[in-house]
């Protein structure tokens, strides 16, 4: 018996060192933020999956020189509107294999998911949306490319008990469609009552969905400060039980960052199921017609029209240009200055901080983000170790997906099993190079990024004619 199974076991190493893999990643340092492991290893490739993860050699139809370089999993961003074919480009260059709208939502989540089957570069998915289902309750939809709506009855009124059960319908439908959460951006649509907020949490919770949200408010002062706004929607999650995501709690609190954070580690102590994120610039991003700013705006905020700018060209706002703007319909964005780089960069090192993008075209977290956290924080500044960077940007946000999208737990591993989304960076060049002036300009220092095992980046350039992107929808779990 014991020979038996001493033989078999034998025939078993040997098939398993002469199978060939389509790929295999040779001689990289490999990063795996579960396990821990940080070590020289081959990854073997096949069928999209990561079949091997060995010191010893493995041949493959392709061979790919990882040699002095990094090799992590595949960043996962949470936070990514621009879903067009220009900005998964830029994403692919940062690094970002998986890139969903989860802060706000897509208006029709069937047409979205249609619309990038067999075209996208990354994965991709989305949330149900709040304000567009609002929007339609009032007669008002949205359309895309906009993500928030522009100010008017829809967003700034209170919803009558029948429009709450018709927003309620609405986001049933769009869940159904495939849609990994419901989105709310509470703050473009300060109509919604807080029991309104709560409706929807609850239905987040029958569904077994995570909540993602952009807080009611932002500033120091009360009624209405960051403060309070948090613990908003941590009160909507501990009463409904829902899963909860806080989006950019950097410039949702600016600076009371640290005690936004302190709030939802709190919370997390008490047994609630909240995470964050944050981006790591100082300006934001939104429509100038959204109901951010409706009357108020520069007293909450604490700053003056000057604080706001438009991409490309850096003009600074006066009162008379804004009023103009702000007064066109359309959807032009504006940055807003109304953070510090001290308050960015001490958000960004929290441990329970993750990164997401809010990547829009026009601001340059939508091309830098990922690249930029690698090349300030674990290079320059060092206050990011590289295996918390490298958390931060996958495991963390696979672990806020795989409660309710199962395929979440085979990514955002560089482990046997997971899907083989990867990078591989030379962690001394790597660098971000959009700037506000060029907010269009590629990451530099990835040498392959692979999605789903398909090389998508290859010795630096973009693959042409390849879309090995697919949808993460909890429809595919199976459920
Ligand atoms: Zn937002």
């Amino acid at each position: 018996m014991r020979t038996a199974i001493f033989f078999a076991s034998l025939l078993f190493a040997a098939a398993a060192f002469a199978q060939t893999y389509d790929t295999v990643l040779q001689g990289g340092r490999v990063l795996d933020p579960e396990t821990g492991l940080d070590a020289i290893r081959n990854v073997g490739i096949s069928q999209g999956r990561i079949a091997r993860i060995s010191p010893e050699p493995l041949s493959g139809k392709r061979m790919l020189d990882a040699k002095g370089l990094l090799v992590a999993p595949g960043f996962i961003d949470l936070h990514q509107h621009a879903q067009d074919a220009a900005s998964g480009r830029l994403k692919a260059f940062d690094g970002v294999t998986t890139a969903l709208e989860m802060e706000i939502g897509v208006p029709d989540v069937a047409a979205f998911l249609q619309k990038k089957d067999g075209t996208s570069l990354i994965n991709y998915g989305t949330t149900a949306s709040h304000a567009a289902a609002r929007a339609l309750a009032f007669g008002e939809p949205i359309h895309d490319p906009t993500i928030v709506p522009p100010s008017g009855p829809a967003t700034n009124q209170p919803a009558t008990p029948e429009q709450i059960r018709a927003i309620e319908n609405r986001l049933q439908q769009e869940l159904d469609a495939g849609a990994l959460g419901v989105g709310m951006g509470i703050q473009y649509t300060p109509g919604a009552s807080r029991f309104e907020v709560i409706q929807m949490f609850r239905l987040a919770a029958a569904r077994r969905v995570p909540v993602f949200t952009h807080v009611r408010s932002f500033g120091l002062i009360e009624p209405g400060s960051s403060i309070e706004a948090i613990s908003e929607v941590i009160g909507a999650a501990a009463i409904s039980g829902a899963s909860l995501h806080i989006v950019h709690i950097n410039s949702s609190c600016i600076s009371v960052g640290l005690e936004c954070v302190a709030l939802v580690a709190g919370a997390r102590a008490r047994g609630l199921d909240i995470t964050t994120e944050a981006y790591p610039y100082v300006a934001g991003m939104t429509a100038i017609n959204s109901a951010l700013f409706n009357p108020g705006w520069k007293e909450k905020l604490g700053v003056g029209y000057d604080a706001l700018q438009l991409p490309d060209s850096g003009e600074r706002l006066t009162k008379e240009r804004f009023d103009v703007l702000h007064a066109e319909a359309g959807n032009r964005t504006v940055l807003l200055f109304i953070n510090t780089q001290e308050m960015v960069d001490a958000v960004i090192a929290e441990p329970l901080v993750m990164i997401a993008s809010d990547g829009e075209d026009g601001h340059p977290r939508n091309a830098g983000t990922f690249s930029r956290i690698l090349a300030r924080y674990v290079r320059e500044r060092g206050s990011v170790t590289l295996l918390d960077a490298i958390r931060k940007m996958s495991l963390m946000p696979a672990q806020r997906l795989e409660k309710s999208i199962v395929t979440a737990r085979r990514k955002g591993r560089l482990q046997e099993g997971a899907d083989a989304d990867i990078v591989v960076f030379d962690l001394k060049s790597v660098a971000d190079h959009a700037t506000y002036a060029a907010p269009r300009e590629p990451s530099v220092g990835m040498k392959y990024v692979l999605v789903g095992g398909t090389v998508l980046i290859d010795q630096g350039k973009l693959v042409a004619n390849t879309f090995p992107g697919k949808a993460l929808t909890t429809v595919q779990a199976g459920k």
